[in-house]
């Protein structure tokens, strides 16, 4: 069917379709600005939650369709934070993916609540009709991921959780810049938390943030943030039982900086996410994550790909080791559904051995794969470099069995 590729795959010492010399973008990415900005935190000496944290949440805000933003330390404070002025805590069930960061569960068992796993449906997001059947009388909150920075069925998911009277709770640490129907994500649901760890699309290194269109929420949560201060008041007056998550002024002079440019990535992302989208969905037995047309914009922190090793030849270790000796960094994603992870072995508040996910375990047993966002930052003719790595792949299938 498919013609003999004359060149052997540089696995079996071939010539590499990418010659070694192209390297894909170093990650984070920095320039003067940031270099201006870090020193004039330095000199300012106002080190910590100054007016560059302050203008920094009004800026992220506005960039999100947001009407509060309250900074913090990192994605993983920010989920705890979150749940802990929602007042969830034992005896309380929050709904999670199974296939994410562990953050996104570790923050519900952390406020001492328990994490119940719904699995996916095909587009690596929560499944809402799982969501739906898995709410309980204990249910306080269900806790999408929109995954590698396509939105989740939020549409469903809300007017579920409206239904039920639970929180919507938007796990947005890959979602900067996305948007769904015109609008970012974060204050879709009642709220949404962002990262900035180096890995992340922006960064600070370290860093998060909460989004709210609810004012009073967003109050609690940055008392929360600060010590369980309150604005206005002396400074050792405390009015919750808070603890320390602040964003320091050297992290949001660098976010600051990092935000002037998403916009611009963001459309680079998705324009060459597009570009291999229609080309790899012709390959068989490969599947990039679906759209959806509700999503007006997508992030791409990771491009997501599903290889169907009977229908594409040969099988997904093998893939990915031919790609990566072509010069294509791809890997095999996440090892384990959450709920095989040790730590839940720890958990009594619920039998975590008799979860099963079929969609998840199928995505990190066999089929998924990722590309990291860096990759996107390229020209087109480095995505048809991807494009002809992996049709290369696909014609020598058969001798990678
Ligand atoms: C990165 C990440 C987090 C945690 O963010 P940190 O800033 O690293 O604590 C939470 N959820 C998801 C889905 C993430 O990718």
């Amino acid at each position: 069917m498919s013609k003999k590729n004359t060149s052997p795959l540089a696995l079996h010492g071939g010539t590499p379709v990418r010659s070694t010399e192209k390297t894909w973008p170093a990650w984070p990415i920095y320039d003067e600005r940031e270099k201006q900005a870090l020193m004039e935190v330095l000199e300012s000496r106002t080190w910590f939650y100054g007016p560059r944290v302050e203008q920094f949440e009004k800026e992220f805000a506005a960039f999100q369709d947001a009407q509060f933003c309250v900074s913090c330390n990192s994605g993983t404070a920010g989920l705890e934070i979150a749940l802990e002025a929602l007042g969830i805590g034992a005896g309380d069930e929050v709904i999670v993916p199974p296939y994410t960061f562990i953050a996104t569960v570790s923050a519900v068992s952390r406020v001492g609540a328990t994490p119940i796993f719904v699995d996916l449906d095909k587009s690596w997001c929560m499944d809402p009709n799982a969501a739906e059947a898995a709410i309980t009388r204990r249910t306080r909150a269900i806790m999408p991921v929109h995954f590698g920075g396509r939105v989740c069925d939020i549409d469903r998911l809300r007017s579920i959780a409206q239904a039920r009277s639970v929180a919507l709770i938007e796990d947005a640490c890959h979602s900067w810049g996305a948007k769904w129907e015109g609008k970012g994500t974060g204050a879709l649901g009642l709220c949404g938390i962002f990262s900035f760890q180096q890995s992340k699309n922006m960064t600070g290194g370290e860093g998060g943030a909460i989004l709210t269109d609810n004012e009073d929420f967003a109050r609690l949560c940055r008392s929360i943030v600060n010590c369980g201060r309150e604005a206005g008041m002396p400074w050792y007056h405390h009015i919750n039982v808070g603890t320390n998550a602040r964003l320091t002024e050297f992290q949001a002079a660098l976010l600051s900086v990092q935000l002037s440019r998403l916009e611009e990535q963001t459309l680079k992302r998705e324009r060459n996410g597009a570009l291999l989208n229609s080309e790899l969905s012709e390959i068989e037995g490969l599947e990039p994550q679906p759209s959806s047309n509700r999503i007006t914009r997508r992030a791409y922190h990771i491009y997501c790909l599903r290889i169907d090793e009977g229908a594409f030849g040969c099988s997904r270790a093998r893939f990915v080791e031919a790609c990566q000796a072509e010069g294509l960094p791809i890997s095999a994603g996440y090892p384990l559904p959450l709920y095989k992870q040790p730590v839940f072995k720890k958990l009594k508040d619920f039998d975590y051995d008799a979860c099963h996910c079929p969609v998840t375990e199928d995505l990190c047993y066999t089929s998924g794969m990722w590309i990291m966002h860096p990759v996107l930052l390229t020209e087109e003719e480095d995505m048809w470099d991807i494009i002809n790595i992996i049709r290369k792949v696909k014609e020598n299938a058969e001798l990678l069995k």
